[in-house]
Order: structure tokens, then sequence, then C-alpha cells
């Protein structure tokens, strides 16, 4: 959320038009007023309501129009974690290190455009503990 935060007020000023201006607003409008609900979204388990499949994006890897919430997702093997924090550093998106040093990782599926990055952390998890999880309609 941080990130979006900053991204978005790095954009007020610097269009041709005022359109960035103001989806930059709207963006830090909606993260102002949603704090607790983006939070609880992204490191929680959320409202418990679907959201894949409401907004006309992009379906994540691995899922499809009839399961929408069959995306792949990120999980760690806590028999190998080491806690080295690596795959925070390298998907901020997506991972958090918790108070006890240990990955948390958003209960979301792993949006297409993060897939990639996804695949490269957990290739360089030194302990081999991060994997991605395939839904049941991943080939
Ligand atoms: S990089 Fe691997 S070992 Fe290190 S915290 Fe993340 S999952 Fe655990």
């Amino acid at each position: 959320l941080e990130a979006v935060r900053e991204a978005a007020g790095g954009v007020r000023g610097r269009g041709a038009c005022g359109h960035p201006d103001g989806a930059a607003r709207f963006t830090l409008s909606a993260l102002s007023a949603f704090t607790d609900d983006l939070a609880a979204h992204v490191l929680g388990g959320g409202c418990g309501r679907g959201t894949a499949g409401v907004l006309p994006l992009p379906l994540p890897a691995g899922a499809s129009a009839a399961n929408p919430e069959s995306a792949e997702r990120l999980a760690v093997d806590w028999t190998l974690c080491e806690g080295h924090g690596l795959c925070a550093g390298l998907l901020p998106e997506l991972v958090r290190l918790g108070p006890d040093g240990y990955p948390a990782l958003a209960d979301a599926g792993v949006p297409t455009h993060l897939r990639g990055r996804a695949l490269r952390a957990v290739r360089r998890c030194p302990a081999l503990a991060l994997h991605l999880d395939k839904g049941a309609d991943a080939p």
C-alpha cells in the first residue's frame, strides 16, 4: 500500500493534462478512506467475499472464467523456511516480514503482472521453502 501511495504521489503534477492528477487523487483518496480494509485484504483474510472477476481485469495465472479463484498462490514450507527475508525484498507486493522475521504472505492469488517476479522469488529462496501452489484448474 505504501508503494501505491508513493507512486500516486509521484504522478501528481507531471501529466500533460489533468487525467493523471485525477487518477492519483482518486487513488490517494481510496487509500485514505479504506486504509484498514485494504490492509486486511493485502495481508489478511479480507472480508471473505470473492474479488476475482468483479472488475474486468485479466485473470491471474492459473485462473479460469469458470473458477476465477483458482489462481496460483505463494506458499511457504515452514519446515524449510529459515527466515532469510529475501522473498519480502524481492516481492514486497505479496510478502511482508512479520514481527518474528518470517514471511507473511498475501492471501490473494498471484496477479498475472507479478507472476514473473513471484517465480524469481521462488527460484532465489535459499532454503527452497517458497513455492507457487497451482489452483485446481491450472494446467
Ligand atoms: S526467502 Fe525462503 S527461507 Fe527466506 S524468508 Fe522467504 S521463504 Fe523463508
